[in-house]
């Protein structure tokens, strides 16, 4: 780059952005955009990304379109960009078609030099020819590693960006990703279908991070984060696996007198925000969240990141624990862990890799109801699959056939809930406590729409009534849950079902599949959750670790993790830092920390069940608690048994009829179960079967 050009770009960068210097990598980077080349940043979280593609698109004649996931965060960034003198605007599904085209029509006339695009919408052919006369000089890709299966956050829609790339006129590319290991960073540039490009990655070592674990069960996981939040001064973020668990460790830590926030994906857009604001202007001092927390978060002086679960991959801890310490300043990054954890993630990972009987047989299902386009919800879905899977199998399975133009889903169909009062409403309103406003104003709103017709039973939309109500509708559906525990009321939660509209009938064994990738994919998932574990149990340094895992050389023994402190042991503290250390205690699966209030996204259905079975509850009991089929139940059961949990079945299946089971079983073998269930005969179900066999094969 001649000086010229290399003292302009600094002066850009001091009148808007008011930085002296570049940071390490940007440089190189923008040099390569300028010159046309196609490029892959690497480079981790806070190092300055952003500025990358920002800068050039001052300098391009055409335009710059960034391509972001984050939805959420569009409006800011532009904001933000407007403020020190970037023109940009942003085109996402939150804008209407008539404000999308005024803004397409500004950009064609040069108001705005830089544009943010949901890669969604792309799925739309109209959007497309609104581009058409567009000129686009750069098109840079923000977290490229979506286009990777072998990335930790795919996104199908990421797979169109070639063809848009094309589409556009072949502008220079600009992929940029603060967590691509080496083989995601090869995948990016196939995927892509990337000519001659560079790929620049920059340190990953973040020298003031002092990383440790604590392998404790998960109720004395509470003690030790009480410890370290006391004990460590300055902001922290802890990370749980579960929304209920962010509540769970929200609620422990106020009793005990810490400021703290909770925060998950299951709240409103709006409330998240406010928390968020809350935790960066420091007036709560700990955010407990989900890992739908962080993205685009730049909080300079968070001193501690806790992992109070495992989570699956190096990239995705590495990425959170990564938030602290951004000032430079010395931060702790700790992760706790039970065996239990494993186990959880092992789930996730059956989850989201169904395997090709469960596609095929659902496909089978689908076909069957002999109409184009099919209403239902998982668990109807889920009588037609043999295998025992979770929930969510079977939305990633649909999915898939979904991406192979097989089928088409709809957004979620919700249906009417049901509420009856079995007390009279001034009874009720008495049962809750005074300081309950939330209950009383829910309940309030109830009474103030349906009157007396409470008392014999109404249907309702949730929806609908939290909206009059001014509330929201987590808040009418915990008052009923919370009623009908109290038996004062009968409850029944809407219908969620998944319209499906099929687009191709094939014979089921025929589906165009590559069952193989899937298969591989699903290998790597599991190899890169033994590689989280083994950092666990690794003795060494760990920094050492995460550094080896990205390849990246410069990796040395940090000297101060847990490892460092106190070599060659197993031990789980910081000795010098006061934060205690504890034995090495395992946990069975029974210390899990039940979830009252999963849904189809946290996976944990036959968990759930299983706490119900443990409470002696019969079938048809389990059924209505759960709002699930019989049938769903014992899939449920069935799932437990195979992954080693002591179920009785004698209380659900008679020890007769048991004994003709496993005989038919010997007579016609277990491959298909047709045979045996013709040769029973009327009295004797296919749960029964189901079971039995289950059972015996465990
Ligand atoms: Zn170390």
């Amino acid at each position: 780059m001649p000086d010229s050009q290399l003292s302009q770009l600094k002066d850009l960068l001091k009148i808007h952005w008011n930085y002296s210097e570049f940071r390490f990598g940007q440089e190189q980077a923008i040099k390569n955009v300028l010159a046309k080349k196609n490029t892959v940043v690497v480079m981790p979280t806070g190092g300055g990304k952003s500025l990358i593609y920002q800068l050039p698109s001052l300098i391009l004649s055409g335009i710059t379109i960034v391509i972001s996931p984050l939805i959420a965060l569009m409006k800011d960034q532009v904001d933000g960009l407007e403020r020190i003198g970037v023109p940009a605007t942003f085109i996402n599904s939150s804008l209407s078609p008539v404000e999308t085209n005024n803004r397409i029509s500004a950009i064609k006339n040069g108001q705005y030099k830089l544009v943010y695009i949901a890669p969604e919408r792309f799925y739309s052919a109209e959007f497309i020819n609104l581009l058409n006369e567009l000129k686009v000089s750069l098109f840079a890709i923000d977290e490229a590693h979506c286009i990777s299966e072998w990335g930790h956050d795919f996104r199908p829609s990421y797979l169109r960006l070639k063809e848009i790339i094309k589409l556009v006129g072949n502008p220079t590319v600009l992929a940029v990703t603060a967590t691509a290991t080496p083989e995601v960073r090869a995948d990016i540039v196939k995927q892509l279908d990337l000519k001659d490009s560079e790929t620049i990655v920059t340190g990953f070592n973040r020298p003031n991070l002092k990383f440790g674990v604590i392998r404790a069960t998960d109720a004395q996981k509470y003690g030790y984060l009480l410890n370290i939040v006391q004990q460590v001064n300055g902001a922290g973020v802890i990370y749980a696996g579960t929304r209920q668990k962010v509540e769970d460790i929200l609620e422990y830590l106020l009793t005990n007198g810490v400021t703290a926030i909770g925060y998950h994906a299951g709240m409103e857009a709006e409330d998240r925000k406010y928390i968020q604001n809350e935790f960066m202007a420091g007036r709560a001092r700990v955010i407990i969240a989900t890992n739908a927390f962080g993205l685009g978060i730049d909080k300079r002086d968070i001193r501690f990141v806790i992992h109070f679960d495992m989570p699956g991959t190096i990239e995705a801890y590495y990425q959170e624990a990564g938030r602290a310490g951004r000032d430079g300043q010395k931060s702790y990054c700790i992760l706790f862990y039970s065996p239990a954890d494993r186990y959880l993630r092992e789930f996730f990972i059956s989850g989201d890799n169904p395997p090709p009987r469960v596609i095929t047989q659902l496909y089978q299902t689908i076909l069957n109801y002999n109409v184009d386009t099919v209403l239902a919800t998982y668990s109807e879905l889920m009588e037609g699959v043999s295998d025992q899977v979770p929930d969510m199998a079977i939305g990633t399975a649909l999915k898939i056939l979904e991406r192979e133009g097989y089928l088409e889903r709809n957004r979620e169909k919700t249906g009417q809930a049901y509420l009856r009062l079995l007390q009279d409403v001034e009874q009720i309103k008495q049962s809750l406590s005074a300081k309950a406003k939330v209950q009383i104003k829910t309940l309030e709103t109830f009474i103030k729409h349906h009157g007396d017709n409470l008392l014999t039973g109404v249907e309702f939309s949730p929806d609908d009534l939290a909206q009059l109500g001014g509330i929201k509708r987590e808040a009418i559906t915990r008052l009923a849950k919370k009623l009908t525990e109290e038996n004062l009321a009968e409850y029944r939660p809407p219908f969620r079902g998944t319209e499906i509209k099929i687009l191709r009938r094939v014979k089921p064994e025929e589906l165009k599949i590559d069952f193989s990738a899937l298969k591989a994919k699903h290998r790597r998932e599991l190899d890169k959750l033994d590689l989280m574990e083994s950092y666990v149990f690794h003795n060494g340094c760990r920094r050492q670790y995460i550094l080896d895992y990205f390849k990246d050389t410069e990796a040395k023994a940090c000297g101060f993790c847990d490892n460092c402190l106190t070599p060659n042991s197993v031990s789980t503290g910081f000795h010098n830092n006061k934060i205690n250390s504890s034995e090495n205690s395992m946990v069975e699966i029974d210390d899990i920390d039940f979830d009252n209030e999963f849904k189809i996204e946290t996976k944990l259905t036959q968990l759930q069940t299983y706490e119900l079975y443990e409470q002696g509850l019969a079938l048809d009991a389990m059924a209505q608690t759960r709002n699930l089929k019989p049938g769903t139940i014992i899939q449920h059961l069935c799932f437990l048994i195979e992954h080693g949990k002591n179920i009785n079945i004698d209380k659900f299946v008679a020890p007769e009829k048991q004994k003709l089971i496993k005989q038919a079983a010997k007579k016609f073998g277990t491959d298909t179960l047709t045979p045996i269930k013709e040769s029973l005969g009327e009295s004797i179900n296919w749960d029964e079967i189901r079971l039995t066999l289950s059972r015996a094969k465990h």
